[in-house]
């Protein structure tokens, strides 16, 4: 397998090209490595190339990775289904929550953060393409969602985030993250006090620089960095 300081330089140079393509600026869109199932050795060796920010799919095991590495200066996002039960927990240490789809799991990290005397960071997670099995709110709940959500005073509400079925060409991808974007635009015409549609969270190992085209601010990659999970 090729070694993760060489992929991550080459996907940080695609994202700079794709963002430059498009006539944004490479420094607007930021790298999640997404660690679900990597060992330790191999995150350090990614956080000795360059990575700031990790991307866990399940509370306990980035909670073990945190307490093995978290005296670093690292950004830690919770990019998995969260489980209710789960959320004090993560309200201890995520500094991001992109998979926030029901009212129910905003206001249980809301209480959460309180607890812990933290604001936390979310998004809201879009069911961009409608499928059954996907998790994320339905395009048509998601403003009452944020506008719901807002209310909540622990929450710091920043963007969406998807995750378009998976295609082989990457292009088949495009319209859903068009879709996204334009969906955060009307949501941030309607400027609802103390939200922010700054962020866009998508994009993974074989559609980013198609996401980032489209105004990806965050693309969460695992196997072009890690290689192929077991
Ligand atoms: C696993 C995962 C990723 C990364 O996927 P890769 O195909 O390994 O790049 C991104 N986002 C979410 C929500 C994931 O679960």
């Amino acid at each position: 397998m090729a070694n993760i300081e060489s992929n991550i330089g080459r996907i940080i140079e695609t994202i700079a090209e794709a963002a430059l393509r498009s006539g944004r600026n490479p420094s607007d869109v930021r790298l999640i490595a997404v660690t679900k199932q990597v060992d330790d050795g191999r995150i350090i060796e990614a956080l000795q190339a360059g990575i700031t920010i990790i991307g866990e799919n399940y509370v306990q095991e980035a909670q073990r990775k945190f307490n093995a590495l978290g005296n670093r200066e690292l950004e830690w996002h919770f990019i998995g289904h969260l489980q209710r039960n789960k959320a004090k927990y993560a309200a201890r240490f995520i500094d991001m929550i992109h998979s926030v789809d029901r009212i129910e799991v905003a206001k249980e990290i809301d209480r959460r953060a309180g607890v812990e005397g933290r604001t936390m960071k979310v998004l809201i997670e879009v069911n961009i393409s409608g499928e059954e099995s996907k998790s994320g709110a339905g395009v048509n709940d998601v403003m009452n969602l944020v506008r719901d959500s807002s209310l909540l005073c622990n929450l710091s509400i920043e963007g969406l985030m998807t995750m378009p079925p998976w295609f082989s060409d990457p292009e088949d991808s495009r319209p859903y993250f068009r879709a996204l974007r334009e969906l955060r635009d009307r949501i941030d015409e309607e400027e609802i006090p103390g939200v922010s549609m700054k962020e866009l969270s998508m994009g993974m190992s074989d559609d980013y620089a198609v996401a980032v085209e489209e105004g990806a601010t965050i693309v969460r990659i695992g196997r072009a960095i890690f290689g192929e999970r077991s």
